[in-house]
């Protein structure tokens, strides 16, 4: 999952091991930088990067969440968030549904009043996410070495405010895209993503097919790598 700079706060030292392990969550980063995809693009918002992900996409651009990170606390996450304040906090990975504790962190930051999101790779369930959370659900196209790990049972699960995201590598990725958007209904569903792999697809490319073919999607590029490249942290 990828976010959008900031200043990077680093999991810090914490006292989380003094908390039993179904209140707390093992934590990659957390950082204030602007969204930089999705609904919310543009808006400041605090990233909470939770650590550890089953799949290993061909692209992916946050390989350094996979291991390592620190244990919190949900307490200290949220004083951490709170911090920033900002009013949009997204919810991102690795891939955060990996720890069952991420729902209750999802369901903390809704009755804290926050503007929710979740990034999530569309291989995990979904059904139990706090219905105030904007999903951003990927679904994985073939050219990312996933596409067997797409869970389709989850597409019963988005709403209005959720949105499905496909990362495109090239022609074909496309035109599977587009194959299941209209399989699906997608676009009748939820709001549609189109990015293109960096360095891999052409951005213009992109565009003149999806206006080429009419699609009812919205292309996106990635703000935060214009504005902060892949540094983590942004
Ligand atoms: S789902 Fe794919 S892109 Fe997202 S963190 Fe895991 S390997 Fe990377």
């Amino acid at each position: 999952m990828t976010a959008g700079a900031g200043q990077s706060v680093p999991a810090a030292a914490s006292r989380a091991d003094a908390v039993p392990l179904d209140q707390r969550l093992r934590i990659t980063e957390i950082f204030h930088s602007i969204q930089g995809e999705a609904d919310a693009v543009g808006w400041p918002t605090v990233f909470v990067r939770l650590t550890g992900c089953p799949l290993r996409c061909t692209w992916c651009d946050t390989t350094y969440s996979f291991h390592g990170g620190q244990w919190h606390s949900i307490d200290e996450i949220l004083a951490e968030v709170g911090r920033h304040g900002a009013r949009h906090v997204c919810v991102t990975g690795g891939e955060p549904l990996s720890q069952k504790r991420c729902l209750v962190l999802l369901r903390r930051l809704c009755d804290a009043g926050y503007d929710v999101s979740l990034e999530t790779s569309g291989a995990l369930d979904v059904a139990a996410v706090d219905g105030r959370v904007r999903k951003v659900m990927d679904l994985k196209a073939p050219d990312s070495g996933e596409f067997k790990r797409n869970r389709w049972s989850n597409l019963a699960h988005l709403r209005a405010h959720d949105q499905v995201k496909f990362v495109l590598a090239g022609r074909a990725d496309y035109e599977w895209a587009r194959a299941t958007v209209e399989e699906h209904q997608l676009a009748q569903t939820c709001q549609v993503l189109f990015s293109p792999v960096h360095a891999s697809l052409k951005p213009r490319a992109l565009a003149e097919w999806i206006l080429a073919d009419r699609l009812p999607v919205r292309m996106q590029l990635q703000l935060h790598k214009l504005l902060w490249g892949d540094e983590p942290g942004h």
